[in-house]
């Protein structure tokens, strides 16, 4: 038994003003055949690396593809995206005739000409393997679950978990399928149902962690094969975005239809309830202000590198300045020129630094300030679990009261050693404000006094209403009250 397994991987962010280009693949995964390393998957590579550990107990061949993921931004500009592509491409027609393909991609990667590369990729692939060779595809929760790829593919598997702690399990639930299925053990369908809602669902809220568990518990009985909660991406302009429900049934396609149904029917039943409160800047620094205890966590999800912001907003920071408040930190500013000027100016110093606001309207007007550079450190990192991710060279800066780090490669708060490996101390902070979404709970969850959260006027709005959209199929929840949900494979 022969199996290919290749990754090409990013979240596109098509209102970022960062381009993504093959500069930003080579900057954070860009392996060819044999080259991953053997420690741990990388992003979006969670497949070939659990298919690298299994092929000898399980019995099949793996020839490995390339491995191609960048950190979320902007729109892939097409003729790299088309070149990576082209590259895997090549490798899988060479090492035809191949029994199963594993296909680690991300869902939300938008290139310019392709609206859905995820279906493109599966298309193409199809094309070479036929109709016989089973195609496995892992997408992150944030995707476009496009009918082309779910008709194309014949198993998707999602992570189920938000913060993305699963992301190894579900890579080797997709591989027991394809491997039973090649066995002849099993006969996948796919049923899926379009919800038509956009929404914001961490599974670390009550409400949406019960619904997953229960998912969880349907898997692996009375035909059910696996059941994936497409959360969607709300920040990719395509015609398909939006919250999808995939049953992949034992070939039975009216048992996985009626379930696929169903459970759409609770998840469209849950709209509005499955996401934190946000305040406004100034009412959610009140609010932190006033709680009895140290550290209150401000996270600010707009800004969210993680989601292709710039993470380089300026507001929540240039109102902490202005309302002078004490013993605060932020972090991290993506501002590779301004912590330049902070080694330039060396530790100890005081000058006038001006920080922030650089990349586009969404990251608002710099900050002009006289800073004392308070940390500086090479090749600094944090951790996100087992993980140390590089940020490059960064400073802490001081500006009235906030001490703000500021870093050199893009990424979002995630390890308390983003501010620690700067000589901040986090607990000893009355107020911490963190750029993200909801990764950054892991470690700051269980130091917060409180967790609360703002909605800024960063990129990654959290009132879907207000996203310019022109490509999305309407109607969509929130956007229109009244929406058609229903079965569309
Ligand atoms: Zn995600």
């Amino acid at each position: 038994m022969r199996l290919f397994a290749a990754t090409i991987a990013t979240e596109s962010n098509t209102f970022s003003p960062m381009p993504t280009s093959l500069a930003a693949y080579k900057e954070c995964v860009f392996l060819r055949p044999g080259e991953h390393p053997e420690e741990a998957p990388l992003m979006c590579t969670a497949p070939l690396w659990v298919a690298r550990r299994r092929a000898a107990a399980d019995g099949f061949t793996l020839i490995e593809g390339s491995c191609f993921a960048a950190s979320p931004a902007g729109t892939t500009n097409r003729a790299d995206y088309e070149c990576m592509r082209d590259e895997i491409l090549g490798q899988l027609r060479a090492a035809l005739p191949v029994d199963g393909v594993l296909l680690g991609l991300h869902g939300a990667m938008v290139a310019h000409g392709y609206d859905d590369v995820e279906g493109d990729v599966v298309e193409r692939v199809r094309d070479l393997v036929g109709p016989k060779c089973a195609i496995g595809v892992e997408l992150d929760l944030h995707c476009h679950l496009t009918v082309k790829r779910v008709k194309g593919a014949d198993v998707i598997v999602l992570y189920k978990e938000f913060p993305h702690t699963d992301v190894v399990e579900r890579a080797e639930d997709l591989l027991a399928l394809v491997l039973k299925t090649l066995r002849g053990q099993v006969k996948p369908v796919m049923s899926l149902y379009d919800c038509r809602q956009i929404g914001s669902y961490p599974t670390t809220l009550p409400l949406m962690r019960a619904f997953v568990d229960r998912v969880k518990a349907m898997e692996g009985k009375n035909g059910i094969l696996s059941i994936s909660i497409d959360h969607c991406f709300p920040y990719g302009d395509v015609p398909e975005l939006g919250g999808r429900i995939l049953v992949v049934a034992d070939g039975d396609k009216a048992r996985g239809d009626a379930l696929a149904t169903e459970i759409g029917q609770e998840f469209i039943s849950m709209r509005g309830k499955t996401a934190p409160q946000y305040h406004e800047v100034d009412e959610g620094i009140t609010a932190a202000l006033a709680v009895d205890g140290q550290p209150v966590v401000l996270a600010d999800p707009a800004d969210n590198a993680g989601g292709g912001a710039p993470s380089d907003n300026t507001t929540v920071l240039r109102r902490l300045i202005e309302r002078r408040v004490q013993n605060a930190a932020l972090g991290p500013i993506w501002d590779p020129v301004a912590v330049r000027l902070c080694f330039d100016a060396g530790l100890g110093a005081t000058f006038p630094l001006r920080l922030g606001g650089k990349i586009g309207p969404a990251s608002g007007l710099p900050i002009d300030a006289e800073g004392a550079v308070t940390g500086l450190k090479r090749d600094c990192w944090q951790s996100f679990g087992p993980t140390q991710v590089p940020l490059g060279d960064c400073a802490a800066v001081r500006l009235g009261g906030v001490e703000v780090v500021l870093i050199t490669n893009r990424n979002q708060a995630l390890g308390l050693e983003l501010f620690s490996n700067l000589g901040i101390d986090p607990r000893a902070k009355k107020l911490l404000v963190v750029k993200s979404t909801n990764h950054f709970m892991a470690a700051y969850g269980p130091i917060a006094k409180q967790v609360l959260y703002i909605d800024a006027d960063g990129p990654l709005c959290r009132d879907y209403r207000k996203i310019p959209y022109q490509k999305i199929q309407r109607p969509i929840w929130p956007l229109d009250e009244v929406t058609t949900p229903r079965l569309i494979v």
